[in-house]
């Protein structure tokens, strides 16, 4: 199997690491990967994890939600019951921000393209990049959509779109400095950037420790916080200009890391309630303390 050592931080280029702990992959593999902090800059990232080419096989399970429509168990129900109203907030925030008739929109990361044909039928135009060949014939059949492979992003045009999203996406993304080079290239000057991601600043990630379940190894390679993700931009010459909660997430999350932590079911239930509700009421005077946060994104002029 072929692996990704880093050598030099994705942030800052430091190579002073230390390890912060071993996190499971809970999911797939049961394997354990090596979770580490840049002394320099604090980025957090996964290391020692598969490469691009092998990653594959540890989305490899009917379990994976963002791929799958099957009903399966409470927490994919439960999730299936927010996902509409989460779609319903998605499209309201892109349009608050990308205001224009008729803007284009790119979405990274689509799936099975339920957010996409949500935005079209709000009035953009749509694209979509999906590595997942199934999830990527499913959102063509589904909803007749314009979905890409994978390699397509990187020939994509300069100045071409007025929104790119991704929700959930930039964590698990090996070219994570030329990713997102190239989305700032197919921005347009007054572009707009919106980044759904995880953050180990939350309550209930401290909680949970190394068994918090959006630690997700080996599929999420970087962790990021409010702080980091500043700082990365910056690289890229882009800005933070606005962060909302996804305050849901810290119950969703808990709930999942509960279950990985094999307690009995109603346990699992109470506990995740208890610590969503205490994150959720944190996150509401520190949104920095969320459990995941939406990012809205400028270019630095
Ligand atoms: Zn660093």
């Amino acid at each position: 199997m072929s692996v990704i050592k880093i050598e030099k931080c994705p942030v800052c280029g430091s190579g002073d690491f230390k390890k912060v702990f071993d996190a499971v992959d809970h999911f797939s593999s049961r394997e354990v990967f090596p979770v580490c902090d840049c002394r320099m800059c604090g980025f957090r990232f996964t290391n020692n994890f598969p490469s691009e080419d092998v990653i594959g096989k540890y989305y490899d399970s009917p379990d994976y939600i963002s791929h799958s429509d099957s009903v399966l168990g409470m927490t994919n129900k439960l999730y299936h019951l927010f996902r509409r109203e989460l779609l319903k907030r998605k499209i309201r925030l892109v349009k608050k921000d990308v205001a224009r008739k008729n803007a284009r929109l790119l979405d990274i990361g689509c799936g099975t393209g339920y957010f996409l044909h949500a935005a079209k039928e709000a009035g953009l135009r749509v694209t979509g990049i999906e590595k997942n060949s199934m999830a990527r014939e499913k959102a063509s059949s589904l909803f007749s959509l314009d979905v890409r492979e994978e390699s397509a992003f990187f020939h994509l045009q300069p100045s071409s779109f007025d929104a790119v999203t991704l929700w959930h996406v930039l964590e698990h993304l090996e070219k994570l400095n030329e990713s997102l080079e190239k989305v700032n290239e197919i921005l347009t000057p007054d572009g707009t950037l919106i980044l759904a991601l995880p953050n180990h600043l939350s309550y209930d990630a401290r909680i949970y420790g190394n068994q918090w379940a959006a630690y997700d190894v080996p599929r999420h390679l970087w962790h990021f916080t409010p702080f980091t993700l500043e700082r990365l931009l910056k690289r890229h010459h882009m800005k933070v200009v606005k962060k909302y909660r996804m305050p849901l997430d810290a119950f969703y999350i808990s709930l999942l890391s509960e279950k990985y932590g094999g307690n009995n079911l109603w346990g699992q239930y109470g506990r995740a309630f208890l610590t969503g509700t205490a994150g959720f009421f944190r996150s509401l005077h520190k949104p920095e303390q969320s459990s995941s946060l939406i990012y809205i994104v400028h270019k630095d002029a």
